[in-house]
C-alpha cells in the first residue's frame, strides 16, 4: 500500500490562535503576540501567495507613477530628474518581465524575491535623493520609504531591518554628497518619516496576519467536522480532482447498530464511539484520506493502493475496534464496509464509485454486518469526458 501521510491533526489551525486574549495581557503584549514571527512561519504558504499578488501590484503601480511623472516632466519641459525617471521606467519594465515570469510559474513567491524586486527601486530612490540630485531635498525617497514596505508581508523585524538599512544608506550618501544645510533638512524629514513608517508597518503587519489567520481558521472550520476532526463533504468536493485518473480505492464504512450506543449509554458516549471509530480509520489510512460522510459513516479514499492491501487495512481497523471498551468493560465496536476500486476519469465517475461503495455497504449490512465487501469499478467514460 502506498505510504499515506501520517495523521496531522488539522485542528492545529484552530488552536494556534495568536489573537486569543489571556488573563493579565496588557494591550502592548497583545499587540506583540499578533506580531509573533511564528505566525509568519505557520502561514508561510498563504503569506507567499499574498506576496505574489503584492509584487505584481507593486510593479504595476510603480510603472503608472513613473510614466505619469515622465509625461508631466515632458509637458512642463522640466529637465531636472528626467534621467532618474527614465532610469526608473527602464527598471520597472525589466521587473515587470521578471514578475510576469514568476507569476506564471509559481503559486507563491519567496519573501526574498519580494525584497529583490523592491531593492533596485529603493536604491534608485536613494540615488535620486542624493548622488543624482545633490542640490535638492530628497522627496522621492521619502515617498518610497513609506510606501514600499507596504508591499511586503514578512516577519516584522526583517521589514524593519530593511527600512533601517535603506534609511542608513540614504543618510550616509547625504553626508557624502550634499551640503550641510540640505542634509539638515533631509535628516529632520527622514527621522519623522522613518518613525511613521515603522509604526505603520507594525500596525499593518499585525492586521494582515490577523486576516490570514482568520481566513485559515474559517477555511479549516468549514472543511472539517468538529467532533472527529475529519474532513467533511465540502472538503471532499474541493479535493475530488486529486483522486481522478489514477487507481483509487473508495470505501464507505458505517458503524453497526450504532443507535444502540446512543440509546443505552447516551449521546455523549455515542459521540466518543464515533470519534474513536474515526481515529482508528485515520491511524490506518491517514487524515488526508478520511472524510466524515454522515452520522456514523466515514468515506475513505486512497489513491495508488492495491485492493488487497486496502481490504487488509480495513480488517486491521476491525481488529482494533474489536477490543473497544466502555466504562472499562469490553464492548467490541463493529463496522461494515463496502468498497470500490478502479479509476475515475471525471468527477461524475468518482461519485458513481462512492455510490457503488454505498451499495456494497448495504449488502454488507444485509450479509450480517461486521463484513467487508469490495468490487471493481468499471469506468465507462471516454478519455475526453468533461468534468462534471
Ligand atoms: P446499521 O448497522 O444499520 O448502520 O444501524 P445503525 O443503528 O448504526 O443505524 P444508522 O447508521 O442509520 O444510525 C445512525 C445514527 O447515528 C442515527 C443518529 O441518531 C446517530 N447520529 C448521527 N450523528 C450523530 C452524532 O454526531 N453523535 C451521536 N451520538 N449520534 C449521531
Ligand atoms: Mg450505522
Amino acid at each position: 500500500m502506498r505510504q499515506v501521510p501520517c495523521f496531522q491533526h488539522v485542528n492545529s489551525v484552530y488552536t494556534r490562535d495568536y489573537v486569543t486574549k489571556r488573563k493579565g495581557d496588557t494591550l502592548f503584549r497583545e499587540f506583540l503576540k499578533r506580531l509573533s514571527p511564528a505566525r509568519y512561519d505557520e502561514y508561510y504558504e498563504a503569506v507567499g501567495a499574498r506576496n505574489r499578488v503584492n509584487m505584481a501590484v507593486f510593479v504595476v503601480m510603480c510603472m503608472i507613477v513613473a510614466v505619469t511623472n515622465l509625461i508631466s516632466q515632458i509637458v512642463i519641459m522640466r529637465t531636472q530628474g528626467f534621467m532618474g525617471n527614465v532610469l526608473l521606467i527602464a527598471l520597472y519594465a525589466v521587473l515587470a518581465v521578471v514578475v510576469f515570469v514568476v507569476y506564471r510559474r509559481q503559486q507563491h513567491v519567496s519573501t526574498l524575491g519580494v525584497y529583490l524586486i523592491q531593492a533596485p527601486v529603493m536604491l534608485v530612490g536613494i540615488l535620486m535623493g542624493t548622488v543624482l540630485d545633490p542640490n535638492q531635498p530628497a522627496v522621492t525617497f521619502l515617498l518610497l520609504i513609506v510606501t514600499l514596505p507596504l508591499f511586503i508581508l514578512d516577519k516584522p523585524w526583517r521589514v524593519i531591518a530593511y527600512e533601517t538599512g535603506a534609511v542608513a544608506l540614504f543618510i550616509l550618501l547625504c553626508f557624502a554628497v550634499k551640503d550641510y544645510e540640505i542634509v539638515k533638512s533631509d535628516l529632520i524629514h527622514i527621522v519623522g518619516f522613518y518613525i511613521s513608517t515603522v509604526v505603520i508597518t507594525l500596525f499593518l503587519l499585525a492586521d494582515r496576519f490577523d486576516a490570514i489567520e482568520g481566513y485559515a481558521l474559517l477555511q479549516g472550520e468549514s472543511e472539517h467536522d468538529e467532533l472527529t476532526g475529519l474532513k467533511n463533504r465540502r472538503a471532499l468536493n474541493a479535493e475530488r480532482d486529486l483522486f481522478l485518473r489514477m487507481p483509487v480505492c473508495v470505501a464507505m464504512a458505517d458503524i453497526d447498530l450504532f443507535k444502540n450506543y446512543n440509546d443505552n449509554f447516551g449521546h455523549t458516549v455515542g459521540d466518543k464511539v464515533i470519534a474513536y471509530f474515526a481515529t482508528t480509520l485515520v491511524d490506518e489510512f491517514g487524515h488526508d484520506h478520511c472524510y466524515r460522510y454522515g452520522g456514523d459513516e466515514v468515506l475513505v479514499v486512497v489513491p495508488d493502493c492495491e485492493p488487497d492491501m486496502f481490504e487488509a487495512g480495513l480488517k486491521r481497523c476491525q481488529q482494533v475496534l474489536d477490543s473497544y471498551t466502555i466504562n472499562g468493560q469490553p464492548w467490541p465496536l463493529s463496522f461494515s464496509c463496502g468498497f470500490a476500486h478502479g479509476q475515475a476519469r471525471n468527477s461524475a465517475e468518482l461519485t458513481r464509485m462512492s455510490e457503488l461503495a454505498d451499495e456494497l455497504l448495504y449488502e454488507a449490512k444485509h450479509a450480517g454486518r461486521h463484513t467487508i465487501i469490495g468490487s471493481e469499478f468499471a469506468s465507462s467514460a471516454p478519455n475526453s469526458s468533461p468534468l462534471s
